[in-house]
């Protein structure tokens, strides 16, 4: 009998979230209205944040929130090109300035050193990333940003609901970004949130997110804006998600500890770090293989494991070797040597909530036979 195949991911909808959405499409009431309110609250009390502003996706939430602070042509970011393309995208919108740095081994995220380094008269901000929801170097990052009297967007599109000691993902700089989209770890379809302490910024994003609209009166127009609202069945949706968070981390971390247990005998396979295991948010379960093979063996790898089944996917091809970042910003291969070293080698395995031990022993398998190929 041939196995059925596993995914790579797959979102947890439980009959509760279906029950939740449905009265919304039987009320009527289907953009802006109270379950939005509701799930911005969810997000920004769980963010420890004031307010919570839900948008349509992750990225226009980093748009409004590059626009919110004022980050315009030619000014400088400093950020990592171990990352989705949005990181980079949301400033080239601005026409502000992508300064890439290299990204610490360990962890994955930003190497605090460089970014420091990195920071020229001409710099407004930063724009770290919690690759994979690992949470590592947040504090530090602030401190610079402080220090230097920079602003910091916190990308936490891939950490919701974790922490790095006491601090919860999103509770980082002048503002955090979550996104909710089917691979994350809660969805609402498509959909991002922003969470910040700023009255100021959170009115701004507020009415950017709906065409520039004055609060106050209806149809008058104070600048320019975009329709980015999140509509009130995907907000009925994340909100019924966000009561069954920290169930929906919790088995996300026992799939992740199953995967430790399974992969811990392949010696050329690195497993997934993370800041704080115990209250970690796991995005995706990425694998490293070791230095010695090279970027087509790791393909070869994966073109075994799809054979068999078993999704699977590099994660990520570097931000600076894109096509289109390469040809605009002059990016080149050997620029990022760190990036470049573990984006070549990295695989993202099925990883989703409800993954069983049977899977996680398949995976185990298949990739054992990957490597012995290599
Ligand atoms: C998912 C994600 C985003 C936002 O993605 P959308 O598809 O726009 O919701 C942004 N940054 C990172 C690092 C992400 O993983």
């Amino acid at each position: 009998m041939k196995e059925q195949p596993i995914s790579l991911s797959s979102p947890d909808i439980a009959e509760a979230d279906v029950q939740a959405v449905l009265p919304v499409l039987r009320g009527g009431r289907l953009s802006i209205g109270p379950h939005i309110e509701s799930f911005e609250a969810a997000v920004a009390r769980r963010a420890g944040r004031k307010h919570g502003i839900g948008v349509n996706s992750g990225t226009s939430g980093l748009h409004l929130c590059v626009r919110a602070l004022g980050i315009g042509d030619g000014d400088e970011v400093v950020t990592t090109p171990f990352s989705f393309i949005a990181t980079t995208n949301c400033l080239l919108f601005e026409r502000a300035k992508p300064v890439f740095v290299d990204i610490d081994p360990e962890n994955y995220n930003v190497d605090p050193t460089a970014l420091e380094a990195a920071i020229t008269p001409r710099t407004k901000a930063i724009l770290p990333v919690e690759v994979f929801g690992n949470t590592a170097h947040f504090d530090t990052y602030e401190r610079i940003a402080a220090r230097r009297g920079l602003a910091m967007i916190e990308d936490c599109c891939e950490a919701l609901g974790g922490f790095l000691g006491a601090r919860p993902a999103g509770s980082f700089g002048n503002c955090g970004v979550f996104a909710f989209y089917p691979n994350k770890q809660i969805t609402t379809g498509e959909g991002g949130l922003i969470v910040t302490d700023d009255d100021r910024l959170a009115d701004l994003c507020r009415s950017m997110r709906n065409q520039g609209r004055d609060t106050s009166a209806w149809l008058s127009h104070a600048r320019l804006g975009y329709n980015y609202r999140l509509s009130e069945i995907n907000a009925a949706l994340g909100e019924a998600q966000m009561r069954r968070l920290d169930e929906i981390l919790a088995k996300r971390r026992a799939v992740a500890e199953m995967y430790h247990q399974a992969l811990a005998d392949l010696e050329e396979v690195g497993l997934p770090p993370m800041a704080q295991p115990k209250q970690a948010s796991w995005f995706v379960y990425v694998i490293r293989l070791a230095d010695r093979f090279s970027r087509s063996d790791r393909d070869a790898a994966m073109e075994h494991l799809r054979k068999a089944g078993i999704g699977c996917n590099p994660y990520f091809v570097p931000i600076h070797l894109q096509p289109y970042v390469m040809e605009l910003l002059g990016t080149r291969e050997g620029d990022f040597p760190v990036t470049e070293r573990v984006a070549a080698r990295t695989i993202a395995l099925p990883f989703f909530a409800n993954l069983t031990e049977r899977d996680v022993g398949r995976v185990r398998q298949e990739l054992g036979k990957a490597i012995a190929k290599c």
